[in-house]
């Protein structure tokens, strides 16, 4: 029955059912979107394309209106139990939403001697605003203090035990990452909560999960989610910033900073929908189905190494979710560079990441391959992809 309910899903991305011979795994840099997303975005611009928020006539009062119902749309998405359009900011892509959390809340936020928890392992999209936050408190004399993260390389998840130890009546604010995007590992965030208290505001970087898993911010109890709706089949240049009730001034409704990317809005409403329809906790289980068969496989081949998962926590559904690969697996051949293996794979149809993985703390060659799935890859695909990779053994 699962496998009826993917066929169906899959048949509505035309890029995938028009190229059968290619198996596109690189969800984790972007996805790919469902029709009923390319027609939202067709219709928009042919029925009442506009410019938002300054409008006298019925396209631009349907555009602003657009804008706004996708600000409650994202709202309702990740379970925010407050009504109205207040609290969402529309961004290009998690880079841009992190870097205006850091700009225009936390900087104003910091007092001197303040002291901030970041992630010094994760995307470095969720590290350079932090340290640039820092150096602009600088110039205005403000002196703050950026701590790492504890961090455990094995399993690729926050040491929580070490938490205790750089949390501080200083903390006054961290930065984590829900899902990782070179090991795939939900990152346990609820853990963070419970050793910094209940005041200290928390940014979650929210790329690789929405979409790929239900995000539920009352759940999660963070202040501010930041994702990119082109992971989750919107188009390219989407994303948003979910901030908590009161977290503002930058997310007050109708805030309009130049022309927004209207289209791109229209298409992320559409894409939400799609999700919630198809069901994020029922995508959850089909991915890490797939990762799950991948890595119990791919662990067994010598001459692979898969990052931050040895065999203890390899994904098996017998294991709490929260051990489990969401969707990406990220190896390396011992004598094959990644180069050449992507070229290998793609030769086989396959089209995987196989340069930098802008993991911060690591070179602009890291060395892997990172294979990433979403709910239109099948059993089939993984099965075939390691048929290839055995035979590289
Ligand atoms: N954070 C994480 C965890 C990511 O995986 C990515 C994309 N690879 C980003 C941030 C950056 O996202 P965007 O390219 O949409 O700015």
């Amino acid at each position: 029955e699962e496998t009826r309910w993917q066929r169906q899903l899959r048949e509505q991305f035309p890029i995938v059912a028009e190229h059968p011979e290619s198996a596109y795994l690189d969800s984790a840099a972007t996805s790919q979107k469902p029709r009923a997303v390319l027609d939202a975005v067709q219709h928009y611009l042919t029925t009442s394309n506009a410019n938002a928020g300054r409008g006298t006539y019925p396209w631009a009062n349907r555009t602003t209106e657009l804008v706004e119902e996708t600000r409650q749309r994202v709202k309702r998405f990740l379970h925010d139990p407050q009504p109205g359009t207040s609290g969402v900011h529309f961004t290009s892509g998690t880079t841009e939403g992190l870097r205006t959390v850091a700009r225009d809340w936390l900087v104003p936020y910091l007092t001197d001697g303040d002291e901030i928890l970041v992630p010094h392992a994760d995307h470095r999209a969720n590290l350079d605003p932090w340290l640039e936050a820092r150096l602009l408190l600088a110039e205005r004399g403000v002196d703050i203090r950026v701590r790492a993260l504890p961090y455990q390389e094995v399993s690729g998840d926050y040491d929580h035990r070490a938490l205790d130890g750089v949390v501080g009546p200083r903390t006054r604010f961290v930065a984590a990452t829900h899902v990782h995007h070179v090991y795939g590992g939900d990152m346990n965030v609820h853990r963070i909560r419970a050793a910094v208290g209940p005041d200290v505001p928390i940014c979650l970087d929210a790329a690789q999960s929405v979409g790929h898993l239900p995000v539920d911010v009352a759940q999660l109890d963070v202040d501010f989610v930041v994702f990119s709706g082109h992971k989750a089949m919107a188009l390219p240049g989407t994303g948003a910033v979910w901030a908590r009730n009161g977290r503002g001034p930058v997310f007050r409704p109708g805030g309009w900073q130049g022309t927004p990317n209207t289209a791109g809005i229209v298409s992320l409403r559409a894409a939400l929908d799609w999700l919630d329809a198809a069901g994020p906790d029922r995508i959850a289980r089909w991915t890490t189905a797939l990762t799950g068969r991948l890595t119990d496989r791919l662990r067994h081949l010598d001459p692979y190494e898969i990052l931050g998962c040895p065999a203890s926590l390899a994904a098996d559904s017998a294991l709490p979710a929260a051990q489990r690969r969401h969707g990406i697996v990220t190896f390396r051949h011992r004598d094959i560079p990644s180069d050449d293996l992507g070229f290998i794979l793609y030769s086989h149809g396959f089209m995987v990441r196989a340069d930098s993985l802008c993991q911060a703390g690591t070179g602009e060659k890291d060395g892997s391959v990172r294979v990433s799935l979403h709910v239109y890859n099948t059993v089939e695909e993984v099965d075939r992809l390691l048929g290839v990779l055995e035979s590289l053994t």
